[in-house]
């Protein structure tokens, strides 16, 4: 049966103007299972409008226990409704349920932790050269948000997003992807719930049209962007017309190093946890395998082996290790690399197809794939597939991994596997990213700030410093004395 959803703009509920819907299609069997409201530009408008209403009318001015109290229930409903938005994520976009279950409940460890900072937004007081000059800051919310999130984890990516817009004060407009707009708009019924005031919150969903006329509207104060690289330059294309802030979220080339003196069944571990989880779907797969020639042979043996166990089928069964990716194009896409990363010299060592069976005949499977060998500046090497397709690198010195591993446009995470103390702090404070896991791979904390350089993006989500993405701060400089001063010499 179709599940019909409508838009959720200035706390009501309403179909898109001129009633035009899209279908949302489950992965595993190219069903539709859901309709969804394609939004107009006059939707996108209606919902600035209610989030710009909501944010002058009040919002701005609630005190920090008001948003702290609001989001906690929001966190609670979340976790109480877990296994339900889970099972709809996973029919949507195909991620395997093991993991939608625990991103539905990270997803609420995060809208808890940014309910903690709601009420200490404190400024600095600053000492001055005069001591007549009192002076101090204040931290503001910037405004109207516009929140665009990606189709591979709607939910945790929202929460990045959302979470510390709350916090701060900001109202907020959220266009999922099309390709999986569902649990956001579930989600939304949850914000309704725990009683956000009407227009705090807004979704408004439909194909990238929705997103273009919500990014140049000049109604928005902010936007925060997860996607594609291409996507972001073009964001922020549009945003410089209003020199609207933007923080991006994009894209990753990510090297897992492993040195001969590493843990190799931690990381081998790792490394499987870095490509083959949600398919490879993540900015933050570890795509590219760098390791030191002494154990190469081990370890591409040892990968060959546990990616060829990995057991790939419906993501609604508990067994299951690896879905199908979300969507046609995507598995287009992703086979395409795998076909010419075959005639350019990098050697197969196992999957490099879709796998044989009834099971996988309808939906978009993808054998978990081992390319070893593989030069450095080649394709494989340097895009992002966005899929269950690994590149192993041999390299011989700590520089040589540092410079293959800082040799992509992208700058987003890396992992380094080593028991040398000294060797983990050398390396990470030479490679570019923004963030850098030692023994550990894809682990994340509400508290630990995630973001990347280069073209992976700028801005930070999680911990604290998220919230200065949705904050201005103020300066408030005062006079104390009655002196006379000279009105044409500026005053220090
Ligand atoms: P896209 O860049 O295609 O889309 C991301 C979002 O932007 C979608 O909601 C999309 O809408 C919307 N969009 C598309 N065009 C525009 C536009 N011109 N103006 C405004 N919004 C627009 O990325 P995908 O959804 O395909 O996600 C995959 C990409 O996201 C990968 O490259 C991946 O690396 C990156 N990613 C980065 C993460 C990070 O944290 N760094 C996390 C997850 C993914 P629609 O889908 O309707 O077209």
């Amino acid at each position: 049966m179709t599940t019909c959803y409508q838009l959720y703009i200035g706390g009501a509920w309403r179909d898109a103007t001129g009633g035009a819907t899209f279908p949302a299609i489950n992965p595993v069997n190219q069903q539709a299972w859901a309709d969804l409201p394609q939004a107009s530009a006059e939707d996108v408008d209606a919902a600035v409008s209610a989030a710009r209403e909501a944010f002058d009318g009040g919002w701005k001015d609630t005190n920090g226990l008001t948003r702290a109290t609001l989001m906690q229930r929001l966190a609670e409903l979340l976790e109480y409704d877990a296994e339900r938005m889970a099972q709809l994520e996973t029919t949507d976009n195909g991620k395997v349920i093991r993991e939608t279950r625990v991103q539905m409940r990270f997803a609420a460890r995060n809208y808890r932790y940014f309910a903690g900072w709601a009420d200490k937004l404190q400024g600095d007081s600053i000492p001055l050269d005069r001591p007549e000059l009192v002076d101090f800051t204040t931290r503001e919310p910037r405004g109207v948000a516009a929140l665009i999130t990606s189709w591979n984890s709607p939910m945790a990516i929202l929460a990045n997003k959302l979470a510390p817009a709350l916090a701060a004060g900001c109202t907020v407009v959220i266009k999922p992807s099309e390709m999986a707009s569902v649990t956001t708009l579930a989600f939304a019924e949850l914000c309704e719930r725990a009683g956000f005031p009407a227009g705090v919150i807004n979704v408004v969903t439909g194909d990238s049209s929705v997103g273009a006329a919500l990014t140049g509207h000049p109604g928005v104060d902010l936007i925060s962007f997860t996607g594609g690289t291409a996507t972001g330059k073009a964001i922020s294309r549009v945003a410089a017309e209003h020199l609207t802030p933007v923080t991006l979220e994009l894209g990753g080339k990510s090297a897992n190093i492993v040195f001969s003196d590493a843990d190799l069944k931690q990381a081998l571990t790792g490394v499987v946890a870095g490509i083959f989880a949600a398919a490879g779907q993540t900015c933050i797969a570890g795509s590219r395998l760098l390791v030191q020639r002494d154990i190469y042979d081990q370890v591409v043996a040892e990968v060959c082996e546990r990616a060829q166990a990995i057991r790939v089928g419906d993501p609604r069964d508990e067994s299951t290790e690896m879905g199908p990716v979300a969507t046609k194009a995507q598995h287009r896409r992703v086979l395409d690399f795998i076909n010419r990363a075959r005639t350019q010299g990098a050697t197969l060592i196992t999957g490099g197809g879709e796998p044989q069976g009834d099971l996988y005949t309808r939906g978009y499977f993808v054998e978990p794939t081992v390319f070893s060998d593989v030069e450095p500046d080649s394709e494989l090497a340097q895009e992002e597939v966005f899929g269950p397709v690994l590149a192993i690198i041999p390299f011989e010195t700590e520089e040589q991994a540092i410079a293959i591993a800082n040799g992509t446009a992208y700058g987003l995470v890396a992992g380094l596997w080593t028991q040398n103390l000294a060797r983990a702090h050398r390396v990470a404070r030479q490679l570019q990213v923004g963030g850098v896991w030692v023994n550990t791979y894809r682990t994340n904390a509400a508290q630990a700030p995630f973001g990347g350089v280069k073209a992976s993006g700028s801005g930070r989500e999680r911990g604290l410093h998220a919230l200065d993405e949705y904050l201005e701060i103020k300066n408030l400089m005062i006079d104390l004395s009655n002196e006379a001063r000279d009105p044409f010499a500026i005053r220090t």
